[in-house]
Formats: structure tokens, sequence, C-alpha cells
């Protein structure tokens, strides 16, 4: 069966030589499987400190942060970001973007925080990044770049004198990031990185140990985990492999800065059938559209039927928008191809020309 245009919105799309590196380790890795050694053992070891070093080096991480990996996913480090950051106030301001943002939120207050819910754009589905805020004297700001499932993406941050926490989960890696301006980055692997099981967190040192949760538990301590360079306990070993194979490919291709380049052309190249094509609309604010997940519906869901069918016939999956957003999204994380990309533009033109 011929390789599909992947554009779902995560577990990711990978570069294929990641693909055939992977299997080649999945049965010899040294004379045993990649799934079967030690993550005590010397080989292993290398491979977290080269990830990690990757992780320094892509994103030009200074010194001072520590990269971890983890298991758990985004989704406990909403919770871990709010206990490791509780400060003197126990009073941390949140932006609200969407369904990311809302389960951050809510992790936020397990942890004993109170939440001030500091922006929001609830008011319209989320298809806007609010702005214009004044988000100073918390315990930290938490953002999301960029929302995964309503497309939108933060395109500068706020400037503020409260410490930025950001899941960047579906769009790290894409494009070059000021890493100074954070306390704590986090994101799950399985949308720009690598396979699903490992969380990357990018974590400013003067942080650790300084949390005033009570009694955080030793696994949510992320000093525990700096202290023990990532392998507290058995970390997830062919996720942060995979990660890692991926992090050399990202070197080998040079790096964020052109992977930038090529997510925005693969954006406009979108956009633009989106803006110029009758039969369809984009349902974020221009100005937030994300690089990452496009989201646009038809104008007349009477062709829905015969889009579905000639995107699923032109090999395309992973097309389906979120439920709650509906019609469709486009994820073009950084594996995935400007001919993908040229595949469904000319399903979208085509289906504007027959129905003309
Ligand atoms: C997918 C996603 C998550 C959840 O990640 P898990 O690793 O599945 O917990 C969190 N935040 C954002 C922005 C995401 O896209």
């Amino acid at each position: 069966m011929s390789k599909k245009h992947n554009f779902g919105a995560g577990p990711c799309i990978l570069p294929q030589e990641v693909f055939e590196e992977a299997s080649k380790a999945v049965l010899n890795f040294n004379g045993l499987s990649i799934l079967e050694i030690s993550h005590r053992s010397p080989e292993f070891v290398a491979v977290m400190s080269e990830a990690q070093d990757l992780v320094k080096e892509m994103l030009h991480v200074p010194d001072g942060y520590s990269v971890i990996f983890l298991q758990g996913g985004a989704s406990l480090g909403f919770l871990i970001t709010a206990m490791n950051m509780s400060g003197t106030q126990k009073k941390a301001a949140y932006v609200n973007t969407g369904v990311w943002s809302n389960k951050a939120i809510k992790e936020g207050k397990n942890a004993g925080l109170e939440v001030v819910e500091i922006a929001s754009s609830k008011d319209q589905n989320f298809n806007y990044v609010p702005k214009g805020y004044n988000a100073d004297g918390y315990d930290f700001l938490h953002l999301t770049s960029n929302n995964t499932i309503f497309g939108t993406q933060m395109k500068s941050f706020p400037q503020t004198d409260s410490p930025l926490v950001c899941d960047m989960s579906s769009d790290i890696f894409s494009r070059t990031i000021n890493i100074a301006d954070f306390d704590i980055i986090y994101a799950g692997a399985q949308k720009n990185l690598g396979p699903a099981g490992t969380a990357l967190y990018i974590v400013k040192e003067s942080i650790l140990g300084q949390s005033t949760h009570a009694g955080i538990p030793t696994y949510l301590d992320l000093k525990t985990h700096h202290d023990k360079d990532s392998m507290f306990n058995t970390p997830p070993v062919f996720s942060i492999y995979v990660s890692m194979l991926n992090l050399l490919h990202l070197k080998k291709n040079g790096g964020v800065s052109e992977m930038e380049k090529r997510n925005q052309a693969k954006a406009d190249l979108l956009y633009n059938e989106i803006d110029s094509n009758p039969f369809f609309e984009g349902t974020a604010a221009i100005e937030d559209r994300s690089n990452m997940n496009v989201t646009f519906v038809l104008k007349d869901e009477a062709h829905a039927v015969a889009f579905n069918q000639a995107w699923n016939a032109a090999g395309i999956v992973g097309l389906k928008g979120h439920r709650s957003v509906g019609g469709f999204r486009a994820s073009m994380y950084n594996a995935l191809e400007i001919d993908s990309v040229k595949v469904l533009t000319q399903v979208m033109g085509d289906l504007a020309n027959q129905n003309a």
C-alpha cells in the first residue's frame, strides 16, 4: 500500500528515515533490541544524553536550563507545572485559548492554586488569541502556544513580570523561540518530536526545589528528575530513542529555522487556497492562524460528501475536524512534505472547479 498523506493532529507523522532507523533498532541495537536494553546501560545513557544535547542545540537552550524527559504526557504536565511553580502567592494567571488551556486550568486548581483566568477567547469559540491583558504579579502566567484543536497560534508572547510557563506540545521545534523568556516549557512528544510515550520539559534550574506546594509527590517534583538526569525510574526508552533520531534528522535538515521556513511555505499554500476558493472558509482569526493546525469549513455542507470522497481517494488521512469545531483540520507538522499539502489544495481546487 502506498504511503498516505497524514494530516492527523497527533500522534504525528515522522520522517520516513526515522521510521526506518527506529525499526532497525527494534531488531538490533548493539546486539540487543532497543526494546529490551537496560535504561542504565551505557548505550542508553548515551542516547538520553544525545537527545538532551540535541534539544539544547536545536532550540539554543541557554545555560541554566535543564532538559528532562518524563512520562505522563502534557496532561500530567498541567499538574506538574502548577505544583512546581507554586510560589508565595499561590495565585497563577492562565490564558484560556481552548480545550488544552481549560485542562491546564483545572489542574492548576487541583494543585491548590487560586487560578485567575486573565484572558479568554471563549466568547468566540476560541477562534482567536486574546491580547493586551496585564498578567503582572502572579506566581506564573500559563500559556498554550498553539491551540491544536482550534487552529490558533500565539505569534508573540506577552510581556510580563510573571514567570512564563508554556504548553508547546503542538508547535515546539516548528519555529524559533527564545527559551530565556520562559521558566518552564513542556510538550507531549507525539505532536512534533517523536512517538507518544514521553513529554519534554525545558526548565529554568533556579525554580527547582523552590515550590511552596506542601508535600509535592516525589515523581511530580521536577527536581527529582533533574537530579537523576531523567533516570529516576525507567524512562520510556523507545520513545526517547526515536525522538533522538528525529532531532538528528532535524539537525541534518537545517534545524528549526529551516523548518520554520518550510512550515510557513506549507501554511501559506493552504491558507491561500482556503481564502481564494469560494467553497471554503477558515475558522481562525487571520492574524492568529496556526501554521501547524489549519482549521476550515465548507461554506455549503452539501459538498461534504463529494469533498470527503475526493480527499480519501487522494490518499489523505486525518482531515476530519475536532468535534468542538467541526469541519476540517489539516495538521502540518514538521515531517509533512509540501507535496502532501499540494495534493490537498489540488483536491480543494478540483471541488470548486467541478461544481462551478
Ligand atoms: C495533544 C496536546 C496535549 C495533550 O498531550 P498528551 O501528551 O496526550 O497528554 C496538551 N496540550 C496540547 C497543546 C496538545 O496539543
